[in-house]
């Protein structure tokens, strides 16, 4: 069971199609996992609508405006409604099935180090770094914060750290200099986004530095 939920302010943000691509991402993957936070959506969605087009808005605007704010969101939209099937990635000697939202990214290139693998899906977003990431099974990312926030959708498996155990579908937010070394016993895959470095807290640099550039 999903216990760990983007919040209701990030809920509203993708409802109003402010995110940027790299949590839009996380969140339309995260809302096709979880029937919860799909039907929170759907009431933002359905309020949103309502007040765009009952509100005083609809009598200032003109079509001009309405058109640009609708083309405006066009890709937003686009990510939660494209639908083609066979979306499986190939990672570890398994074959995973990805959420929709990861359809538009083709020919996904898998790098690893040790137990992780990764491939970048967006790279060009300000200091913004957005990847998956698979661990084989009983490998660990050693102890570490971000400068920044890590948000970790759990795609396939299971992980734990030092705040709990995390299934399928949970959304896991992390800001600040939490300190934390996830590990996976059974193995798993993950959408990871971070605006920061990792940071080790202990360890070889030199050993380290690389496991950390292929993450960030
Ligand atoms: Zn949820």
């Amino acid at each position: 069971m999903i216990k760990f939920h983007p919040n209701e302010q990030m809920l509203k943000a993708f409802s109003a199609g402010e995110l940027p691509l790299s949590l839009s991402i996380a969140m339309s993957a995260h809302i096709e996992l979880c029937g919860e936070c799909a039907a929170k959506t759907a009431k933002i969605e359905a309020q949103l609508s309502n007040d765009t087009w009952q509100g005083e808005q609809i009598e200032e605007a003109n079509f001009g405006d309405m058109l640009q704010a609708i083309m405006s969101q066009a890709p937003t939209q686009q990510i939660k409604t494209v639908h083609k099937p066979n979306n499986i990635t190939h990672v570890g000697g398994n074959d995973y099935h990805l959420p929709t939202a990861f359809r538009q990214f083709k020919d996904l290139k898998w790098s690893g180090f040790g137990a992780v693998s990764r491939a970048r899906v967006i790279n060009d977003e300000q200091n913004v770094r957005a990847s998956l990431l698979h661990i084989a099974a009983k490998g660990q990312i050693p102890e570490h914060h971000h400068k920044g926030y890590e948000l970790t959708l759990l795609l396939d498996g299971s992980f734990q750290d030092e705040m709990g155990t995390y299934q399928k579908g949970d959304f896991i937010w992390i800001d600040g200099e939490l300190n934390h070394s996830p590990y996976t016993d059974k193995g798993c895959l993950c959408y990871a986004v971070q605006n920061a470095p990792l940071h080790f807290v202990r360890g070889m640099s030199k050993v380290l530095n690389p496991l950390g550039n292929l993450i960030y």
